[in-house]
Parts: structure tokens; sequence; C-alpha cells
């Protein structure tokens, strides 16, 4: 009961003593319900095999994902059959992924960005993170976009002059290099799992539920480092996962030239759209530290398998896919595919530059040629302290609570229209977004919930759809 006297002490807001317990309950969840673990359990059995059949069915079925069902069905194939035809581990590919990851962490850790020095408008170098559940503020070194640039500009001097590697090495290893993704991934969120335990790095942001399972995919730390600056969250997500998906990408382009002795305006399509939001999230990456991944989740299975292995191989499923199809697109599907990638990302920078320079200005900003409107909340830290928050009413935030993520949608979408209409698998991707998405909101707008109470209420009396205005 100590810490609930502390937090009525501490109250500034006038609010009764249960109030203030309930509202200081913001982040991840302390409890359990049986919905959620039945699906943090199927995840972590399942996610690994839905990762190797998608890969598996390019590799062996020429990415039909109904032909292994329909074999299995007809008995012409079992479950092992279709499991030892598969490339299994190599030690090429382990040597590969371990120089990959290595160089990663180097440029991480031993390059302080210098972009933010001569680069007009772009945010690096040191910067604040969003305060914690427990009232803290992280420092992180934003170098991302100069990683990013170093090891681009690298590939393309191997690629048309050092030649140590051919550009299809990814490709040509990806299912080994796949085993070696799933061993960091497992490793880096058991590491994070028993180091919560051992030697948290801010022991009041953990968060135990008393379900191992639960703790182990969501995660118990909030922000787990080793030393002062390689925070495990801005890593993961960031470096072996998205640097990776540009040069993915890259690969597989290499390969069609290979196979095809050209390029198909398909693949230069997935090449440039999937190439935007990379560079924007690196472009961004200051803003990144105040997204939901950064200052909401834990670092868990979830975080660590997922950047390691769920992104870079289903996120780069359209490009595999062309691989084994290259698809020319008509002018007219070209441009319409363009057109909504174009517009998708447009929605998507739009809204989030909004909320951010409108958080940033405190509101002193001008959003559509005019003074913005928002809610003003007041919210509790876990040490009991009242804060002030403001939530954006006008601009893409009066359209719909998420529209960022309905811009987010509408490019995933194009990049799985520009991969034509004759297979079901790369449209994977905006089944999963959608899901992922939707998911989100409700998951954002539960803490949101928690977090404003009753100013949350007036929020969405005043933007009353999530996705689609009219609709959701
Ligand atoms: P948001 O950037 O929308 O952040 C949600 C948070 O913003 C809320 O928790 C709340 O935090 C604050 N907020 C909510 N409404 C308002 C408002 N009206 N005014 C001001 N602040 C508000 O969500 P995400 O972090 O999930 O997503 C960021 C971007 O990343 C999105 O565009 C999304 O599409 C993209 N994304 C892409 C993924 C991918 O795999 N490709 C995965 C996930 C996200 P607070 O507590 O500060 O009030």
């Amino acid at each position: 009961m100590e810490s609930t006297r502390r937090r009525s002490q501490h109250s500034t807001n006038g609010k009764g003593s249960e109030a203030v317990e309930k509202s200081a309950q913001w982040g991840r969840a302390w409890e359990v319900d049986w919905f959620s673990l039945i699906g943090v359990v199927s995840l972590l059995c399942f996610a690994p095999f839905i990762v190797f059949y998608f890969v598996m069915a390019c590799d062996q079925y020429e990415c039909s994902i109904s032909q292994p069902v329909l074999e299995l069905y007809q008995g012409k194939a079992t479950l092992p059959s279709i499991w030892a035809r598969a490339p299994s581990f190599t030690w090429t590919a382990a040597k590969i992924y371990a120089v990959w990851v290595s160089f990663q962490v180097f440029l991480y850790i031993c390059i302080p960005d210098v972009g933010h020095k001569f680069i007009p408008g772009y945010v690096g170098g040191v910067q604040d993170g969003a305060r914690t559940p427990a009232g803290l503020i992280n420092k992180y070194e934003i170098n991302g976009l100069q990683c990013w640039i170093i090891t681009h500009a690298l590939w393309f001097a191997n690629a048309n002059y050092l030649q140590w590697f051919s550009p299809t090495i990814i490709f040509d290893n990806w299912i080994p290099l796949m085993w070696c993704a799933n061993i960091l991934g497992y490793a880096v969120s058991t590491f994070a799992f028993l180091k919560a335990y051992l030697f948290p790095t801010n022991a009041e942001d953990c968060k135990f539920t008393g379900n191992i399972f639960y703790n182990y995919m969501m995660g118990i730390e909030f922000n787990p480092r080793i030393g002062k600056w390689f925070d495990f969250k801005l890593f993961f997500n960031g470096r072996p996962g998205i640097v990776a998906w540009t040069l993915i990408n890259l690969s597989y382009m290499a390969k069609q030239q290979e196979l095809y002795g050209q390029v198909t305006n398909s693949m230069i399509l997935v090449n440039v759209l999937q190439g935007i939001y990379v560079l924007d999230f690196f472009w961004n990456e200051a803003w990144y530290l105040k997204t939901i991944d950064i200052c909401h989740d834990h670092f868990g299975w979830y975080l660590g398998w997922g950047d390691c292995v769920w992104l870079p191989y289903l996120y780069t499923l359209q490009g595999l896919y062309l691989v084994y199809h290259p698809v020319q697109l008509s002018d007219t599907h070209a441009l319409a595919v363009l057109l909504l990638g174009l517009i998708g990302y447009y929605i998507f920078r739009s809204t989030n530059h909004q909320k951010d320079l409108f958080r940033r200005t405190e509101g002193a900003c001008s959003i559509w040629g005019r003074r913005p409107t928002h809610i003003e909340c007041l919210y509790l830290s876990a040490d009991g302290r009242s804060h002030r928050s403001k939530l954006l009413t006008s601009g893409f935030w009066g359209v719909a609570r998420h529209f960022n993520y309905t811009g987010d949608l509408m490019g995933s979408l194009a990049y799985c229209a520009a991969c034509g209409f004759s297979h079901i698998l790369p449209y994977f991707y905006i089944v999963y977004m959608t899901i992922l998405l939707v998911h989100r909101c409700i998951r954002d707008e539960h803490r949101c919930s928690s977090k404003y109470g009753k100013d949350w209420k007036r929020y969405t009396d005043a933007v009353r759809y999530r996705l689609i205005p009219g609709v959701f």
C-alpha cells in the first residue's frame, strides 16, 4: 500500500485516491486475461511456422500457398517431407549473418551521428525519448540514417566496383539465413527475459504479470540496455530489421536481373515505394522515439524475435514473389500503384508530422493554415506525479483518430497490388497490416483510456471514427 499512499500524496489534480490509483495504471497490462494468453501462446507456437510456410512456399512451390496444402491432402507430401526439402542451416549463412549483425552493432555504437550537423532539417544525435510510465526520460543516440547510408553506400560500392560478394547473396542464402535470424531472435528475447530478473536497466519500469508466457512474449523490461547507449528496442527494430529491408529488396532486384536479364517495373515499384518508407523511418528516427513501439511496448519476444525474423522475412514477400513471377505491369496499372503508394505515404507522413509538430510546439503551430484545436488532458505517472497533455482534434487528427494507420494501409496495399492479381501470397502483407493496425488501434485506445480517463472520452466524442470516417 506504500506506493498507493505515495501516489495519493503527490496527486495535484484533486482527484480521489481511487481515480488516481486507477489512472496511474496505464502502460502494458499487469494482469493477463485468458483471451490475451491464448493469443500469446498461439503466436509463440505458430508465428515461426507462418514465416517458414511463406518462404518455403516460394522456394519449393513457386509462391503458391495452396499447393503444399493440396499435396498434403492428396498424400503426395507429408509435413516431414516438406520440412526436409527446405534448405537447412549452413555455416556460410551463419558467417554472413554474424558479419551483418556485428557490422550494424559497430555502426550503432561506435559512430556517433554527424548527419545532423550538416543535413538541413534532419534531427539526429542525442535525443530524449518520451516519459516512461515510471516517469523517466531516456536518452538515445539517433544515428540510423547514417548507418543506413553507410551500409547502402558499401552495398553499391561492392556491387559496382569491389565485387567481394554477389549482390544476390541475400536471396541465394535466404532460408539458411532465416535459421540464423531465428537463433538471434530467440537468443535476444531469452536474454532480455533473464536480464529483467537478474539485472534490469530501470527496475521501476519492469512489469511482471505472473504469467511466464506473457512475460516472455510481451516483455518485462521497458527499455533494456547494455551500457549507456546500446538500447535493445531502438537497435533491433531499426538496424538488423529495417536497414536490411531495402538491402533484401535490392538483392531480389539483382536476382531478377541475373535470371531474366531485366528488372520488371513491378520490382522497381516495390523497391521505390518500400525504399521511401524505410528512408522516411530513418529520416524521422527521433520521431520514432515517441511511437508506441518505443514508448509503450516492453521488450520481449514480440519485438525481439519479430524484428529479427518476422519483419525482414514477411515485409519483403512482394520482392521475393517477383523473383519467381517477374510481373511486367501495364502503364495504367503501374501508375495506379504508384499513385496509391504515394498518396498513402503522404497521408501517413502528414498525419504523423501534424501530431509531432503539435506536441513539440505544445499547440503553438499552424495545421492546415489554422491554429490547431485540441483537448486538454491530465494523467499520472506511476510515481504519483500529475502531468498535462494535449490531444489534437484538427488536421488529419480531426478526420479520424488513427488516420496515420489509414495512410500506412493504403501504402501497404500498393506494394501488394504491384505484384498483379494471380497469387494470394504477396497480399499477405495487407492482411497482416490490417490485423496489426486494427489491433493496435484497440490496444492503444485501451491504454489511452486508462491513462486519460474521462478526457479520453471527451476526445472520442469529438473525433468519432478510428480509421475511416463513417465506417470504423
Ligand atoms: P501513433 O503515432 O498514432 O501514436 C499513438 C499515441 O499518440 C497514443 O498512444 C497517444 O500517446 C498519442 N495520441 C493519440 N491520439 C493523439 C492525438 N489526437 N493528439 C496527440 N497525440 C495523440 O501510433 P504508433 O506509434 O502505433 O504508429 C506510428 C506510425 O508507425 C503510424 O503511422 C503507423 O502506421 C506506423 N507503424 C508501422 C508499423 C509497421 O509495421 N509498418 C507498425 C506500427 C506502426 P500519448 O500517451 O503520448 O498521449
